[in-house]
């Protein structure tokens, strides 16, 4: 069986060197030696003014949106995992979406300001695939309407923009470091800011409210993560420029035994260098998605439907029209990409989906 996504396994006696240490200290949570290694370790990698590591990509989202202080409507993406929408809603903001641009998937700038109301405060973006928005174009209207800027960056891990880690641009950057992502601490999240104050609100939100031990400094969450995530995150670390390389690879053949495919493929922001954490293709029609769908899982490979559906259609929230961000939910899947994914499984793949057109 070959999914759309492994788990990165790091080697057992690494990780269970680190799980020693926890029984020797007997400190399992709370802010431990591990936490605090695997965030400045991550915050060195990133090259991040600030980073908190958090439970999870999604309170790593409500924090940021908390500690923002945003309210009324979050300007966001269709186009996305459902905990970006979630999360606005979660905290009681209203998203408005706005469509995709067609090439990039990532929200179109262009029709960002005609959304604007009086009752706007924020734009939450996701970097959609790893592939880093028109960040230009959004800080500049950010700062005409007076509205901060969050980026959901959790496909973003080792992605660089202009030079830069794409987590250090926005107010807040969110990551999640899921299992199923490229670089994971099994569950796990964190949030990049370069703003001072907004860290300390952050680390307060993360742990309760607590100041002291018996005062409060705002309203908190359990936002805090363990020593065995950690311990986790840190063998794993060691190995993300393996990770990297390998996916690279691992494009460059799908490209190859792909050439001949009736596919569209994610455009490129320029100045980017990608971490290829997805492949995505776009079908001509959605009955070619669902037929090579239906002819893959014949051969027990499972593609998903990334991002299936276009999240302006849930239920609890109020109706956008989002034509490009619906069509190309409905014509997309994200090819099998993973560490251990072998070149003959990417072949054997490529040629299934030959033939399903060829057909
Ligand atoms: C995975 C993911 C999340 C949620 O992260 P968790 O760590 O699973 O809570 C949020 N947004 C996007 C775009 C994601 O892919």
């Amino acid at each position: 069986m070959i999914n759309v996504t492994k788990p990165f396994m790091p080697d057992i006696e690494e990780y269970i060197e680190f799980i020693r240490g926890i029984w020797e200290r007997n400190w399992l949570t709370n802010n431990g030696p591990l936490v605090n290694s695997l965030e400045l370790k991550l915050k060195e990698y990133l090259d991040a003014k600030h980073m908190l590591y958090m439970g999870n990509g999604t309170i790593a989202l409500q924090i940021a949106i908390k500690a923002l202080d945003l309210k009324g409507e979050i300007i966001t993406t269709p186009f996305s995992f459902v905990a970006t929408t979630s999360s606005i809603v979660w905290e009681g903001c209203e998203p408005v979406f706005v469509d995709i641009d067609k090439d990039t998937f990532n929200i179109d700038p262009k029709l960002i300001e005609q959304a604007i109301t009086g009752k706007t405060t924020a734009i939450l973006a996701t970097h959609v695939f790893g592939n880093p928005c028109d960040i230009e174009a959004i800080q500049k209207i950010a700062e005409k309407h007076n509205l901060k800027v969050i980026y959901d960056a959790a496909h973003c891990f080792g992605t660089k923009y202009k030079g830069r880690h794409v987590f250090n641009y926005g107010d807040i950057s969110t990551a999640s470091f899921h299992a199923t992502k490229l670089y994971h601490t099994i569950e796990g999240g964190a949030v990049v800011t370069n703003d001072a104050e907004l860290l300390k609100k952050m680390v307060y939100m993360r742990n309760f409210g607590f100041e002291s031990f018996e005062s409060f400094a705002s309203v908190g969450i359990n936002g805090k993560n363990s020593e065995f995530h950690a311990a986790m995150g840190l063998v794993n670390l060691k190995s993300i420029d393996d990770i990297l390389a390998s996916r690279k690879e691992q494009a460059k053949i799908y490209d190859r035994e792909l050439k001949e495919l009736r596919v569209r493929k994610q455009k490129l922001t320029p100045d980017t260098e990608h971490n290829n954490s997805y492949y995505p293709v776009v079908f001509e029609t959605e009955e070619m998605a669902l037929s090579s769908i239906a002819s893959l899982n014949d051969n027990w490979i499972y593609p998903r439907r990334y991002f299936y559906p276009s999240l302006s259609g849930v239920s609890y929230v109020k109706k956008y029209s989002t034509p490009v961000s619906d069509d190309i939910a409905s014509r997309i899947l994200c090819l099998p990409m993973y560490h251990s994914l072998k070149d003959e499984e990417i072949a054997f793949i490529s040629r299934i989906l030959l033939r399903v057109q060829n057909n």
